[in-house]
C-alpha cells in the first residue's frame, strides 16, 4: 500500500482543482513544524515526498498523494502560523472548512501533536471543525524520541482531556517518531484498515 506505491498527485488551492472523489482518502493536519512531512515521507518510505508541501509557495495547498489504488493520503497545510497575513490564513480557513465538510470520500483525519506539548489551542480548534465536518479524527503524536516517560505521560493526559470534548475524536492516540520509527508500522496498518 505504501512503499514505492506513493506518488505525488497535484497540489489543490480551491475544491474545484480536487481530484475525482473515486476512492477512500485520508488527510494528516497539524501545526507547522509539528513533523508532518518527515511522517508522511516515513510512512511512505520516500525520502522527500513530502517535501513539495514545505516549499514556499506550495504550504497553502493540498496536498494529495497515491495509496497506491486504493486511495488518496491528503496532506493539509500546517497552521498556527504566527506570522501569517490575515487574508492568506482566512483563505486557507475558507478552503480547509470546504474540503472538510465536502469531500464524501474522506474517511479519517489524522491531528498530529507534538508529544512535547500535547494539544493546543490551534488544534482544538481543528478538532472542531472536524467535529462540525463529522470527520472522524485520530490523534498522532509526532516526535515522541524527543521526550521523557514522564514528559510524555503529561501530553498524554492533556491530550486526552481535550479529545474527551471532542464528538469526532477516535479514543485510542497514536505515537510516533519519524526520527526511530516507532509507531509507523502501526499508523501504516491502521490506514491500510479504513475502507
Ligand atoms: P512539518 O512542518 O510539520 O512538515 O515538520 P517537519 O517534518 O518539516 O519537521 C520539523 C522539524 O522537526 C524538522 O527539523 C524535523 O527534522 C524534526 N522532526 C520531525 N519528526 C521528528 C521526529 O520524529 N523526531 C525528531 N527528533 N525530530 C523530528
Amino acid at each position: 500500500l505504501f512503499a514505492g506505491m506513493t506518488e505525488f498527485v497535484k497540489g489543490v488551492v480551491a475544491m474545484d482543482g480536487l481530484p475525482p472523489a473515486d476512492r477512500m482518502e485520508v488527510c494528516f493536519a497539524g501545526r507547522s513544524n509539528v513533523g508532518k512531512s518527515s511522517l508522511i515521507n516515513a510512512l511512505t518510505g520516500h525520502k522527500a515526498l513530502a517535501r513539495a508541501s514545505n516549499t514556499p509557495g506550495r504550504t497553502q495547498e493540498i496536498n494529495f498523494f497515491t495509496l497506491g489504488e486504493k486511495g488518496y493520503l491528503v496532506d493539509l497545510p500546517g497552521y498556527g502560523f504566527a506570522n501569517a497575513p490575515l487574508p492568506v490564513v482566512e483563505k486557507w480557513q475558507r478552503l480547509l472548512k470546504q474540503y472538510l465538510s465536502g469531500r464524501q470520500t474522506l474517511r479519517r483525519a489524522f491531528v498530529l501533536i507534538d508529544a512535547r506539548h500535547g494539544a493546543k489551542k490551534v488544534d482544538e480548534e481543528i478538532m472542531s471543525l472536524l467535529d462540525t465536518a463529522a470527520v472522524t479524527f485520530q490523534v498522532v503524536l509526532t516526535k515522541v524520541d524527543k521526550v521523557r516517560a514522564s514528559e510524555l505521560d503529561k501530553s498524554l493526559d492533556v491530550t486526552r482531556k481535550v479529545l474527551a470534548k471532542h464528538p469526532a475524536a477516535f479514543p485510542a492516540l497514536v505515537l510516533t517518531s519519524s526520527e526511530k520509527g516507532d509507531g509507523i508500522a502501526t499508523l501504516r496498518s491502521i490506514i491500510a484498515g479504513i475502507d
